[in-house]
C-alpha cells in the first residue's frame, strides 16, 4: 500500500489539524433511528436564485418518498461556489418548498445544511486518505493545467489530471514542504486507483446495476482558492453522515456514478440508493420534438413563474406526481386517493427519460384543482394571489371579499357538475370580470332585440325567484315572438358582454337590481 502523509504534513497542508477522526465523525452523525424501510432524502440545490422546474419535480419525489415511509427529507443548501451571492438566492428556495408545500426536516443532529459551514467535516474526512495515501496535495496552476490540457488534445489524449499527467501526485514529502515554504497553496485530489480498461459495477434503483469504466482521474477533492470541497467530495461526506438513504438527482449526474461508487468503496461507506431522474421535457412549438425545458426559452422552467401566473401550486405539484408515478391519476379518478400526498410512489417506476411537462395537461390538472375547491379556499387563494403578485385592477376585484364569493360562488353548488373554466387564479379574475362596472366591457356587435330587453325591464323585479324570473322570461318570448333562449342571450350579452357565460340567473342575482337595470339601460340607450 501506498504511503500516506504524517499528521504534521497534513495538518500543515490542510493550514490545520483535522478536528475529528472518522470515528468521532460516526459517533456525532449515528446512524438514524427509524423504522425499517425509511427512506431519508434530501434536496440539494445550488443556491442560483433560480428554482427550476426540474427541482421541484426532484424535492417532491425526495418529500413523497420520505412521507410516505415515515422517514425523512432535508434540505441541504451547496454553497461552495464562494463566488455567487446566497442569501437571496436560498430565500427563492426556501420560499418555493413553504409555498409548493414541501416540508422538510432539518434536524440539527445532522446539520448544519449548509455546505459553507461543514468545512470541518470535509477536512477531516480529506485528512483520512491523506493519511492512507488515496490523496494528496496538488499544487498545479491554472496555467499549469491549461499547458496539460493543449498537450493532451493535440496528441489525442484525454483530457484531465491523471496517470502520467498528474505531475505531483507521487511528491515526497520534503518536495510537499518545498512548495508549501514557497506559499503555494495546494488543492487536494483524489489518488485514483482506477483503470478505465476495468470496469466497476454501480446501482441505480431504477436502471439495475451499470457497469462504466473505472474512472482514473485524479479529480478535486478539496479546492486551493477557498479550501471548499467539490461536490463530488461533499456528496460522499453529507451523504454519508447525514444518512442519506436515497439520493434522487438529475441524470445529468449518471456519468459520475463511477467515480462516486470509488469514493464510498475507499471510504468502506455503503453508498446511498441512487434514483437519477429524467430532466423535464416539452414539445418544441416550433420544431414539434420533444427537448428539454430551456432556462432561457421556457418561462414555465421557473418555477417563479406558476407563482406569478397564480397557477394552483397543489395543481403543478399533482401534475409533477403524475409524472413521477404514473398511475396516479387514474387512482384520483376513481377516487382512490384524493391527493398525491395520499399515493405511494414506486421507486422503481420513476421514468428514467422523457418526463413531459405540457402546459395543456396543467390546465387539465388546474381545472380539476380549482374545480373540486370550496368557494371560500377558491376566494381566499384568489385574493392572496391579486394581492401579491395582481394588477391595481385585481387588487379592487379582491377588495369585497362577500361580493367576490358571490362571483365565485356560482354553479359551484352542484357536485355533479363542477365547473371546469377557471384554470389560474389571474385568469379565474380575468374570467369574472365583467363583475365589475369599471372592468366590463360591452358587446360592440352584437345584434340586441331592444323589444326583448324593453319587456325585460318593464316586468324585472330583483326579488323574484327562480321560476318567477323563468316564466316571465317565457312570457316575453310569446309576445315577442322570439324563442325562450334568445330572451337569455339578449340578456346575457347585455349583462356580460359575451355569449358565454355561466347560470344568467345566478348572475343577476349575484349583480343586484341597479347593475342589472344599468346595463340594460345602456343598451337601449346606446
Ligand atoms: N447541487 C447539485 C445540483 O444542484 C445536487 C445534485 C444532487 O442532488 O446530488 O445539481
Amino acid at each position: 500500500m501506498r504511503q500516506g502523509l504524517d499528521k504534521d504534513l497534513i495538518a500543515r497542508v490542510l493550514d490545520a489539524a483535522p478536528k475529528y477522526t472518522i470515528a468521532e465523525l460516526e459517533a456525532m452523525f449515528p446512524p438514524r433511528d427509524l423504522p425499517d424501510g425509511a427512506f431519508v432524502t434530501r434536496f440539494a440545490p445550488s443556491p442560483t436564485g433560480f428554482m427550476h422546474l426540474g427541482g421541484l419535480y426532484g424535492a417532491l419525489i425526495d418529500c413523497k418518498l420520505a412521507q410516505q415511509s415515515d422517514g425523512v427529507f432535508m434540505l441541504r443548501i451547496e454553497d461552495t461556489d464562494t463566488k455567487r451571492e446566497v442569501a437571496d438566492a436560498v430565500k427563492v428556495i426556501v420560499d418555493s418548498m413553504n409555498r409548493f408545500g414541501l416540508k422538510y426536516n432539518n434536524d440539527e443532529k445532522y446539520g448544519p445544511y449548509y455546505q459553507s459551514q461543514r468545512k470541518d467535516i470535509y477536512h477531516s474526512v480529506v485528512a483520512d486518505l491523506l493519511a492512507r495515501g488515496l490523496a494528496y496535495p496538488c499544487f498545479l496552476t491554472a496555467d499549469d493545467m491549461e499547458k496539460i490540457r493543449s498537450e493532451q488534445s493535440a496528441a489525442g489524449f484525454a483530457t484531465g489530471i491523471y496517470g502520467e499527467f498528474a505531475r505531483d501526485r507521487d511528491l515526497t514529502a520534503d518536495e510537499i514542504i518545498a512548495h508549501l515554504d514557497n506559499g503555494e497553496v495546494p488543492s487536494i485530489r483524489l489518488y485514483s486507483n482506477g483503470n478505465p480498461n476495468q470496469r466497476i459495477f454501480c446501482k441505480d434503483a431504477v436502471r439495475g446495476s451499470i457497469g462504466f469504466p473505472e474512472n482514473n482521474e485524479d479529480i478535486v477533492l478539496i479546492k486551493s482558492s477557498d479550501g471548499l470541497p467539490t461536490y463530488h467530495f461533499a456528496h460522499l461526506c453529507d451523504d454519508h453522515f447525514m444518512r442519506t438513504t436515497h439520493v434522487i438527482r438529475g441524470e445529468e449526474w449518471l456519468p459520475s456514478l463511477p467515480l462516486h461508487t470509488q469514493l464510498f468503496r475507499m471510504m468502506e461507506w455503503t453508498p446511498p440508493m441512487y434514483i437519477h431522474t429524467s430532466t423535464i421535457d416539452k414539445i418544441d412549438e416550433e420544431t414539434g420534438k420533444q427537448r428539454k425545458l430551456s432556462k432561457r426559452k421556457d418561462p414555465e422552467a421557473n418555477v417563479a413563474f406558476f407563482l406569478q401566473d397564480g397557477w394552483p401550486t397543489m395543481a403543478v405539484l399533482e401534475y409533477l406526481g403524475n409524472i413521477a408515478a404514473s398511475g396516479y391519476e387514474e387512482a384520483k379518478l376513481k377516487g382512490a386517493v384524493k391527493s398525491i400526498w395520499e399515493y405511494q410512489i414506486k421507486p422503481k417506476k420513476i421514468p428514467m427519460s422523457g418526463a413531459l411537462f405540457d402546459m395543456k395537461k396543467l390546465e387539465w390538472w388546474a381545472k380539476e384543482y380549482i374545480g373540486a375547491m370550496s368557494v371560500a379556499d377558491l376566494v381566499a387563494s384568489v385574493t392572496n394571489w391579486a394581492n401579491e403578485y395582481g394588477t391595481d385592477d385585481n387588487k379592487m376585484q379582491v377588495a369585497d371579499a362577500k361580493y367576490l364569493a358571490g362571483v365565485l360562488g356560482i354553479e359551484r353548488d352542484n357536485p355533479k357538475r363542477v365547473r371546469k373554466d377557471f384554470v389560474t387564479w389571474k385568469q379565474t379574475l380575468e374570467n369574472v370580470a365583467f363583475f365589475w362596472d369599471k372592468l366590463f366591457v360591452p358587446a360592440t356587435d352584437y345584434e340586441y332585440n331592444r323589444d326583448v330587453l324593453k319587456e325585460f325591464l318593464e316586468t324585472y323585479n330583483p326579488a323574484d325567484d327562480k321560476d318567477t324570473w323563468w316564466n316571465k322570461i317565457v312570457a316575453i318570448a310569446e309576445k315577442t315572438g322570439v324563442k325562450n333562449g334568445d330572451v337569455a342571450m339578449n340578456l346575457r350579452v347585455a349583462l356580460a358582454g359575451r355569449t358565454n357565460t355561466p347560470d344568467l340567473y345566478s348572475i343577476m342575482m349575484v349583480m343586484g337590481g341597479d347593475m342589472v337595470k344599468e346595463r340594460i339601460g345602456r343598451v337601449l340607450n346606446g
